[in-house]
């Protein structure tokens, strides 16, 4: 009787021991920069990023950027093409291949729109590297006859043409494990960390600001701007459906014509995330 008692009690610390440490894991992943950089750019830097790579964002978002001279970064999970997340159509490979012909970044985003934290790492990597697969294949045949902005920058044996140069974790889930499986692979990794990236940075756990009705109205953004602006920081946005009546995670096009306005007036410099990343130096493994 005694000792089954101890044994449920030690049962339950390791229960709750292996809790604390899940909870440390993703703390330290989130706080402790992993691939730090200092970062120094001559002037504010935006991105617009989109992750899950929904239709509308193809469809609405994408000709607002190109109009305004401007591209985006467009987070796609391959094995969510042609299907629909978070009641979402999500883009096909066809559309996925017509935007990176046309200057825009396709970034890795898992295969199967994975919790990085909780997959065991040996699963992790099969995924994402069928991610990388499956990106390589779309973008290389859209980019033939297109040379990519960012190509000449991107030297080295793991800038093959059409790999993901930037990664967006999936739900935000970034924790020590799936930084370590993960920041080799890519030059930059996007978290949903709240924040200007400026001074010190983590590479391997960039910031994001959201660009959603629920979040940001122009006044907001504006503000956000001029903040980038003062400290020369990269300021990354990111959103999910650009349609009226977006989900609590998307954007209405008044609300995303608004944001590039703000940018498009400020005079500020917009670039894919790659763009950047290429910029500042950062590579594979390093
Ligand atoms: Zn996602």
């Amino acid at each position: 009787m005694r000792m089954m008692k101890d044994e449920t009690g030690r049962g339950m610390r390791d229960a709750s021991l292996k809790e604390i440490l899940h909870g440390v894991s993703r703390k330290i992943g989130r706080h402790i920069p992993f691939r730090p950089h200092w970062l120094n750019l001559p002037e504010a830097t935006i991105a617009f990023t989109f992750d899950d790579f929904p239709v509308s964002a193809y469809e609405t978002a994408a000709p607002v950027l190109e109009a305004a001279g401007m591209r985006g970064t467009f987070y796609l999970a391959t094995g969510l093409m042609g299907r629909t997340e978070n009641g979402q159509p999500i883009a096909t490979a066809a559309m996925a291949a017509d935007l990176a012909a046309r200057g825009h970044e396709i970034g890795g985003h898992t295969h199967g729109h994975i919790n990085v934290q909780r997959t065991p790492r040996a699963a992790l990597l099969a995924d994402v590297a069928e991610n990388e697969r499956e990106i390589r294949r779309i973008t290389r045949t859209a980019a033939q006859p297109f040379a990519p902005p960012v190509a000449p920058a991107l030297a080295g044996p793991l800038a093959a043409p059409g790999r993901p140069f930037s990664f967006a974790y999936p739900f935000g889930m970034v924790s020590t494990r799936s930084k370590l499986a993960l920041m080799g692979r890519y030059p930059g990794l996007r978290g949903i960390g709240i924040g200007i990236n400026h001074g010190l940075v983590d590479l391997a756990h960039l910031k994001a600001q959201e660009l959603y009705d629920t979040a940001q109205d122009r006044r907001s953004l504006g503000a956000l701007l001029d903040e980038a602006r003062a400290r020369r920081g990269w300021l990354i946005f990111y959103t999910h459906d650009v349609r009226e009546n977006p989900t609590a995670i998307g954007c209405s096009p008044a609300l995303f014509r608004a944001a590039v306005e703000e940018v498009a007036g400020r005079g500020m410099r917009v670039e894919t995330v790659a763009e950047t990343l290429a910029r500042i130096g950062a590579r594979q493994g390093g």
